[in-house]
């Protein structure tokens, strides 16, 4: 058995963990902050086999360049000379075409169904309650565009065996009774499912911590020190910790990391918002995504968490409130009754989903080092993402067969 330091406790790294430990490795973690502020905590819990279409796609270019003039819009790239974001962009711009969608969706699809499958297996662990619920998702939208692009979808999952079907106003009354609804219509994602994230995150640390794995919480890693072809060893807090293997996966922040071993991950934040909001009458039962708006809202933990925008820019501390108000004014547009207000600044969350360029996840061995694992780059669907991530590393380091072909999924897809 192997001794492991993973960096990063976010679901990337607490899921690699859970699996290595379950194989007898020793496992140590280290993480910069306190983990409960990290992406894996205040984001929209939808487990989602229904996203394997990549966020590159034919038109979000030129979508994203009108949104940009747009303060309350969805998705925003601030303007700079940064060498990252330009590399980052010139390669989003080269995948943004049907061949790459068309190449995606099983890789993809096969991650989701995995971590899907795995996710059932965890709820069924004892102390494991992280309200995971099987209903769907209904994507609601009101103009005839998004119409047409949701029956596109539905028809593309229909082909590699998801379950999805495109509903009409009264059937989705019926689904959602107690909310009235001003829409066209919906897509059912009836393969998607929904948790309440702070609930799996601290059942997953409640456990490790409790089955032999230590998990140092304000360790910055600042340094990784390599020997050739191997890592000799991590500095964190002046102190140089060893291990056999390195599991890297620390989100947003990985590429400086990475860049340390010599590899190129190419990453940019993209920070999103949520806020939470008191709901006794519990009229919401299944989490909805609202299409035009690009709004996520999801009933957890007797409440409704509003989430949404991307914005790619350098990793910040600023809360855009002009993004937040957009979020709460698109909502009493489909649901005529919710109306969310303006939480306090320190109620309002945000993360930064660690994107990658193409929409694909890095889940290999680095090219460069023998001893290092990359498990990062999961964008908007990391927590989805988590169970599938966590066992792919696991059977890595193991050097077992993996579960499903990771070849789309390789560090080095761009070197
Ligand atoms: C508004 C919003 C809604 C979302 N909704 C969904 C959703 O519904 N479904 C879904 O699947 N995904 C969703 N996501 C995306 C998902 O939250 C992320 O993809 C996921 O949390 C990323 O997990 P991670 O473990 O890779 O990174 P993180 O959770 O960010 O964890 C990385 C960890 O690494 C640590 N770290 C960084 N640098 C160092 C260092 N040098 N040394 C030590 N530690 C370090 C950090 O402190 C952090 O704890 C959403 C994101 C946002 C912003």
């Amino acid at each position: 058995m192997s001794d492991i330091i993973i960096i990063g406790a976010g679901i990337a790294g607490l899921s690699s963990a859970y699996y290595l430990r379950k194989q007898g490795h020793q496992v140590r973690i280290l993480d910069k902050g306190s983990i409960t502020g990290n992406c894996s905590y205040g984001n929209a819990g939808m487990i989602v086999p229904s996203h394997f279409v990549p966020l590159a796609t034919p038109g979000m270019v030129q979508q994203g360049i009108r949104w940009m003039f747009n303060s309350k819009s969805p998705f925003y790239v601030r303007p700079s000379i940064n060498g990252n974001l330009i590399d980052w962009g010139l390669k989003f711009m080269r995948h943004a075409n049907n061949q790459h969608v068309a190449r995606s969706a099983e890789p993809l699809r096969d991650l989701s169904l995995l971590s899907k499958k795995l996710f059932g297996d965890l709820a069924m662990e004892p102390d494991f309650e992280f309200e995971l619920r099987n209903k769907g998702i209904l994507a609601f939208y009101k103009t005839e565009k998004a119409a047409e692009e949701e029956a596109h979808l539905v028809k593309e999952a229909l082909a590699l065996g998801l379950d999805m079907a495109i509903l009409n106003v009264e059937e989705c009354k019926a689904l959602q009774p107690k909310l009235n609804l001003d829409v066209l219509g919906a897509a059912h994602y009836r393969c998607d499912g929904h948790l309440y994230p702070p609930a799996l995150m601290n059942a997953l640390i409640r456990h490790l911590e409790s089955n032999g794995v230590a998990i140092f919480r304000n360790h910055e890693v600042t340094d990784v020190l390599r020997d050739g072809r191997k890592i000799t060893g991590v500095m964190a807090r002046g102190v140089k910790w060893t291990a056999d293997q390195y599991v890297l996966a620390a989100g947003a922040w990985s590429p400086a990391l990475a860049k340390m071993t010599g590899m190129k991950v190419s990453i940019m934040p993209g920070k999103g918002y949520s806020f939470m909001e008191a709901e006794p009458e519990q009229r919401m039962s299944i989490p909805a995504l609202l299409c035009e708006a690009r709004v996520a809202i999801t009933p957890m933990d007797g409440q409704i968490r509003y989430g949404g925008t991307m914005e790619l820019d350098k990793i910040n501390d600023r809360i855009n409130q002009q993004r937040v108000l957009g979020i709460i004014e698109s909502v009493p547009k489909y649901f005529t009754d919710l109306k969310p207000r303006l939480p306090l600044r320190e109620k309002i969350w945000y993360g930064f989903r660690p994107s990658s360029p193409d929409g694909l996840p890095y889940i290999g061995h680095s090219r460069k080092m023998d001893n290092f694992i990359i498990a990062t780059g999961h964008g908007m669907m990391g927590l989805s993402l988590g169970p599938a991530t966590g066992l792919l590393v696991s059977q890595l380091v193991s050097a077992q067969k993996t579960e499903i072909d990771i070849t789309a999924f390789s560090p080095s897809r761009f070197n």
